[in-house]
């Protein structure tokens, strides 16, 4: 079964035995960076190469700040914190993500309270966060919206770009805007996705990014804080440095702060790969566009953009006819070493979560049920014409 399918893929990366889900792609001035940085001794906690890499992804993404981190989970910790996120609060977030988004809230001593998701964007559901804030929290006097059932005050909502698939973000931020809600952009996938022709990651209060060695571009490990808020980017600098006073030689520390700087090291493979960023986001949409004419005619769906988006495509993702389907796919594929993967299962059905409020999540376990990813690696041997 699938002979033909697991054909296709295998050509697309000759050589390559498994074909992996997602690798590295290092093209450019990776070696000579780090190796500079190595000269420099500089490669810890000081250097230029993170400056140089902060201002890269202000750059491209067009924040006003950007404050690197040593990952995408302590960036997600930090900008939480940093946008007022007190112990005992609650934070929503789709049921539908990895880990690290609902592990980040727990951190922070809060209570994650599970969304479902939206079947065509894949992640945080407009709807279905409407409908729960219409129908299970309540505005009080203090100007801050209230769970009708727990009693808690709910202080920020995450949303999370499933694969590089932007989420309806304006109307999501639109909706918590209204009831005092922080947003803070789970954009760990989404490097150069757009929504409506803007970055992913930069309509929430605060986003964050990673660049883990299976993301989109990756610093080995690595993450960044984006903001337009110049208070709140010196604080999530402040707070991820020791939230050491500035002084040139005591050491005075004003909060508990967090050791999640990025190390220098890991910016200057960072730099070199954000000068790749383009040509990766390129051969991706291509790459994309290959799978896309394959499965056209087959039982599998090719999950694509809508209209007001554009996907970096970090995995490409098919959606199986049902859950038998999938686990044959599942199977049939990773036996001839081609290293497709299913979705995470959802967060409201983990035990570390289970006793956490959710929405039914309908869609969540729909969604779980059907999708692969296809490996996406860039440097694939696309052949646009066929
Ligand atoms: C990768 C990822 C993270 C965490 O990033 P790390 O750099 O691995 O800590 C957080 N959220 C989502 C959705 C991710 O995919």
């Amino acid at each position: 079964m699938y002979e033909e399918t697991a054909a296709f893929i295998r050509n697309l990366y000759p050589g390559k035995d498994p074909v992996p889900l997602h690798e590295p792609f290092f093209g450019g001035n990776e070696k000579a960076y780090v190796n500079d940085c190595i000269d420099s001794t500089f490669v810890s906690s000081v250097g230029q190469y993170v400056d140089r890499f902060e201002r890269m992804i202000g750059e491209t993404t067009g924040a006003k700040f950007a404050v690197a981190t040593v990952n995408g989970t302590a960036a997600l910790h930090a900008a939480l914190r940093v946008g007022g996120v007190e112990a005992n609060d609650e934070v929503l977030t789709q049921s539908l993500t990895f880990v690290a988004t609902a592990n980040a809230i727990a951190y922070c001593n809060t209570l994650p309270v599970f969304i479902d998701s939206d079947r065509q964007r894949l992640g945080l559901s407009a709807e279905k966060l409407a409908d729960f804030l219409q129908t299970q929290t309540v505005m009080k006097q203090d100007g801050f919206c209230y769970n009708r059932r727990s009693g808690r005050r709910i202080r920020a909502c995450v949303p999370m770009h499933v694969f590089g698939h932007p989420v309806q973000i304006d109307r999501i931020c639109d909706l918590c805007a209204e009831r005092n809600i922080i947003v803070v952009e789970d954009a760990a996938e989404a490097l150069g996705s757009l929504y409506k022709g803007k970055a992913c990651g930069t309509f929430g209060k605060l986003g964050i990014f990673s660049f883990n060695g299976n993301k989109t571009i990756t610093t080995g490990g690595g993450g960044m804080i984006v903001t337009d808020d110049p208070k709140l980017a010196r604080r999530a600098k402040h707070l991820t440095t020791t939230a050491k006073q500035s002084h040139s030689w005591e050491y005075e520390h004003d909060a508990i702060g967090f050791n999640y700087r990025l190390p220098n090291l890991n910016a200057a493979l960072g730099c070199a790969q954000m000068e790749q960023l383009d040509r990766i986001l390129r051969e991706k949409r291509l790459l994309a566009d290959t799978y896309r004419n394959f499965f056209e005619d087959r039982p599998e769906t090719f999950v694509t953009e809508p209209d007001d988006s554009s996907a970096n495509y970090w995995l490409n993702t098919l959606l199986l006819p049902n859950a038998q389907a999938k686990a044959r796919f599942l199977q049939a594929l990773n036996r001839k070493g081609i290293l497709c993967r299913p979705a995470w299962k959802p967060m409201h059905l983990q035990s570390i979560y289970s006793r956490c409020e959710h929405d039914g999540a309908a869609n969540a376990v729909w969604l779980y049920e059907r999708i692969v990813n296809l490996p996406s690696s860039a440097g694939a041997r696309c052949n646009p014409s066929s």
